[in-house]
């Protein structure tokens, strides 16, 4: 009888221990690759004890997996790049909320959405790189700027339907207004040495072979080529520093809305916050922690000080249609 009782005693222990288990881990759904966020998660196990189950995918897919999945959904966290999908994440009703001290002190107000539903953890900086052999730094000066004549035939960009420069219109559309902004990018349009390229990296190119002066890039792309081949003829510049500054924006993370975790992903999530993660998830993609008190990698740090613009990226979000359809209009593809 006794025995009896101790079997099914030990049964409910271990249920609720085989609970308590489960408990401890957290579900990750990222857009950034395994080789950005496996290190940081594994120091947060480390420190915890709580495992990190991970899948990774584009941004699209993701969230399209989330609204599928809808209550059923086993991810806590969803990982991404670019405010904008973010922003779409909130929208879509894919997050909840997060109250959180260590979260406010450690992001930035403007890197974090302002109904807490997702917050910014490295900082790209979209900014000038120009080609030191064709270019006076003297003649630099402002993003608008590129619209000016003197750089007819001598600017390269990236394809409009890349995120990123939505993004930096949508930005400039909340500085500006659309009628200024339109007219900015009509300037861009028609100082162009080439058609729209498909990605950073081919811009930056194009720059470096004397087939266009300047283009506008995240400076992790000039980071990996030049860490490739150092003598390449290309120059970061921190345009904007007497206005509204650089136009920067984030990889972030939102609290999926049904996820069963949610007390241990919130503890991820200021992990990743702290400074302990906060080099790791910037350096590994030569990015800028956007916690202010950590400092960036030295090379990274190497390409100079400037001044974030302070507008809130949720704006990159809201202003995102507006922005598609102005490019369009200025006729830049
Ligand atoms: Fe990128």
């Amino acid at each position: 009888m006794l025995n009896r009782f101790f079997l099914v005693f030990l049964l409910i222990l271990s249920l609720l221990f085989v609970q308590v288990a489960h408990a401890a881990e957290v579900v990750v759904y990222s857009a950034r690759i395994e080789q950005l966020i496996k290190p940081m998660f594994d120091a947060f196990t480390e420190e915890t004890g709580i495992k990190v189950k991970y899948t990774t995918d584009n941004e699209g897919a993701l969230l399209a997996r989330l609204q599928a999945e809808g209550k059923n959904t086993s991810a806590d966290m969803l990982i991404t790049v670019d405010a904008g999908n973010l922003w779409a994440a909130e929208q879509a009703g894919l997050l909840k909320p997060v109250k959180s001290e260590v979260l406010a002190h450690n992001i930035p107000m403007h890197l974090r959405d302002p109904n807490d539903q997702w917050f910014g953890l490295s900082v790209r900086a979209r900014t000038l790189v120009y080609n030191p052999k064709k270019v006076k730094v003297s003649d630099l000066s402002t993003y608008e700027d590129l619209a000016d004549v003197k750089w007819r035939n001598r600017l390269c960009l990236r394809s409009s339907k890349k995120v990123y420069n939505q993004s930096l219109v949508a930005m400039m559309i909340a500085e500006h207004g659309e009628t200024e902004t339109e007219r900015i990018v009509k300037g861009w349009v028609s100082n162009l040495a080439t058609d729209p390229l498909p990605d950073d990296t081919k811009a930056l190119e194009y720059v470096a072979a004397g087939k266009c002066d300047v283009t506008l890039v995240n400076t992790y792309y000039f980071g990996r080529l030049m860490s490739k081949d150092p003598n390449l003829p290309l120059a970061v510049f921190w345009p904007n520093q007497q206005g509204s500054g650089v136009h920067v924006n984030i990889s972030g993370v939102g609290i999926t809305k049904y996820g069963r975790n949610e007390k241990a992903a919130i503890r991820l999530l200021e992990f990743l916050s702290s400074a302990k993660a906060q080099n790791l998830f910037a350096d590994l993609n030569m990015e800028y922690p956007a916690n202010p008190s950590i400092k960036p990698d030295a090379f990274v740090a190497s390409w100079g000080d400037f001044k974030q613009n302070p507008m809130n990226l949720s704006k990159a979000g809201e202003l995102q249609t507006t922005a598609v359809k102005l490019m369009d209009r200025a006729g830049y593809k």
